[in-house]
């Protein structure tokens, strides 16, 4: 029996404000991922590959883990070891050159150490010439960890504050934070509590809020709060919906936009990936940036 799975109702689709495909011949700008890979090609280094594709920028990746999934769930992962992943990270910005980058699934305290490190030499992340969107990936949709439990510390103290966009989903926040975010006051809480941390802009993501009809994504930098809403997509082939999200910012930033605008393309362009998601296996299956090939 399927687990996951919840066809979206066919009906008007959401706006989106398209991000520019490179011209023939022309150099797309670049983004570099550094994340896990899923093997079920949903979620991780596939998603963000795709979406980042579908959005006029070439993405260059740097393996972290390497994650043995379906859509029913993560079984296992294995770590690439720290020093390869910064290596990777350094060959691609010393030659190709990245405008804008992202952090995914990083399973422990040594990678993330390294990944910090190395961005922090070639110029990545908050207070740096390149910006960094942190999405602090924990646990999979079914709630197996991606993520050491012991390194939920170098997650608070060594990667958001590195992060120039840091996108948390509600358990994520919970396990970073403490907060319990149920409803608006608590979620400005912790956006608050998120850049205190020292991100220079967070967003609490109100997906996983089922108890609303539509989802609003709250976004603060320490001074403003700036709201973005959706209609909430009634669908459980979301799985990969978070890396998606954090792709297509990281896509607007290489594309020069800044942090509120390339929060709103995101929610724009995964609202229509949810729009555009299909059943996969016998659990959830993925959210699908391929749209913008069919429309
Ligand atoms: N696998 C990898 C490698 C990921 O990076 C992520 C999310 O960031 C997941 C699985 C889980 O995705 P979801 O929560 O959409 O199932």
């Amino acid at each position: 029996m399927r687990s996951g799975g919840r066809r979206a109702a066919p009906g008007r689709l959401t706006r989106v404000n398209l991000l520019p495909l490179a011209p023939r011949g022309q150099t797309p700008v670049r983004a570099l991922t550094i994340a896990g890979t899923d093997s079920g090609g949903g979620a991780g280094i596939q998603a963000d590959s795709r979406t980042m594709a579908m959005c006029g920028v070439h993405a260059c990746v740097a393996v972290a883990a390497v994650t043995v999934q379906n859509s029913l769930g993560v079984s296992g992962f294995h770590e690439i070891p720290p020093e390869t992943v910064a290596a990777q990270v350094r060959c691609v910005v010393e030659d190709i050159g990245v405008s804008a980058a992202k952090t995914g699934m990083l399973a422990s305290t040594a990678i993330i150490e390294s990944v910090a490190q190395v961005c922090t030499e070639v110029g990545i992340g908050h207070g740096h010439a390149i910006p960094l969107v942190v999405d602090p990936v924990c646990a999979s949709m079914h709630g197996d960890p991606l993520l050491h439990a012991e390194a939920l510390d170098a997650v608070r103290t060594v990667l958001i504050p590195l992060a120039t966009v840091v996108t948390p989903n509600l358990d994520e926040i919970r396990l970073i934070t403490g907060i319990d975010v149920v409803d608006d006051s608590t979620a400005r809480r912790a956006a608050e509590a998120l850049h205190a941390l020292g991100a220079q802009w967070s967003i609490v993501k109100g997906g996983h809020l089922r108890t609303s009809p539509e989802s609003t994504d709250l976004l603060f930098d320490g001074d403003r709060f700036l709201e973005f809403t959706s209609p909430r997509i009634d669908t459980g082939n979301d799985h990969g919906g978070g890396d998606t999200l954090a792709a297509a910012i990281a896509s607007a930033l290489a594309h020069g936009r800044s942090v509120p605008d390339a929060v709103a393309f995101a929610k724009e362009w995964v609202t229509r990936c949810l729009e555009w998601s299909y059943d996969l296996g016998g659990g959830h299956g993925p959210v699908n940036p391929l749209w913008r090939l069919q429309s």
